[in-house]
């Protein structure tokens, strides 16, 4: 099993990073790390250093963010992200948030943050990991007009696009909202296993048999789990299929 998307670097894993990290390697074959904001992006790197050939990462900047980073800062980020574009293998998050940012012109300077992520990824041919929260729409219609071919919408749920999702061939990644949410569901139901993806988004999202308020990449076995019940396949298969996915997709080298 591969997490392809949670956030190593937040600082609710300080304590025990390293243990958590042991843990999973021995579970897991990889941990996508997604570097979300221009502040974590030396952690992140650390960490893809240090557990090379386990640990990758994906750096962007989480919409939710964008009235908190100065045009200046994130001008010199995307210059680093180009630096150090051997470290990577993905960009994002990026996306839309209509949920967190209500006012229209953020939501304005959001769509202008998306589409530069967009043009970024391309440049650097790595796919584009997106949220997109109260926004499937807008999201869908931007990418799709900025070409973007390599995408995996993280914690998708608007099934009645799932169809259009799956034209495009894009990916899903999927978390522990699938344990509760019927939209989640039928988004897994729809989509055949070959564009599926299994993620955390630990350190939220823990399950609920987690037994524990912070979630961690060994949930992802839950999450695969209700996957192979919901498309009635074996776990196995689901490991197998997700785990090929996100290697072939990622261009991940152990
Ligand atoms: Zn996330």
């Amino acid at each position: 099993m591969i997490d392809v998307h949670c956030h190593l670097e937040q600082p609710n894993f300080e304590k025990d990073r390293d243990n958590i990290i042991e843990k999973s390697k021995k579970q897991l074959k990889a941990i996508i790390t997604s570097c979300a904001h221009s502040k974590d992006f030396d952690l992140t790197l650390k960490l893809v250093d240090r557990y090379s050939g386990f640990i990758f990462s994906t750096v962007g900047i989480h919409p939710k963010y964008v009235n908190e980073i100065s045009q200046k800062e994130k001008d010199v980020f995307i210059e680093r992200i180009k630096e150090k574009k051997d470290k990577i293998v993905g960009i994002g998050e990026t996306g839309l948030d209509y949920y967190w940012i209500r006012d229209k012109r953020l939501q304005e300077k959001q769509k202008e943050l998306f589409i530069q992520f967009i043009s970024l990824s391309k440049e650097l041919n790595l796919p584009l990991i997106i949220h997109a929260r109260d926004s499937y729409e807008d999201t869908i219609k931007i990418l799709e007009r900025e070409d973007a071919k390599l995408v995996i919408m993280h914690m998708f749920g608007a099934n009645q696009l799932t169809k259009q999702i799956i034209e495009n061939d894009w990916y899903i990644s999927m978390n522990a909202i699938v344990l509760k949410s019927k939209r989640h569901k039928k988004v897994v139901r729809d989509t055949p296993i070959q564009r599926l993806l299994l993620e955390t988004d630990s350190p939220w999202l823990a399950p609920e048999d987690f037994g524990n308020k912070r979630n961690d990449s060994t949930a992802v076995k839950f999450i695969a789990k209700k996957i192979a019940e919901v498309k009635k396949v074996s776990f196995e298969k689901v490991d197998k299929v997700t785990t090929e996915n996100a290697i072939n997709l990622f261009q991940l080298n152990f």
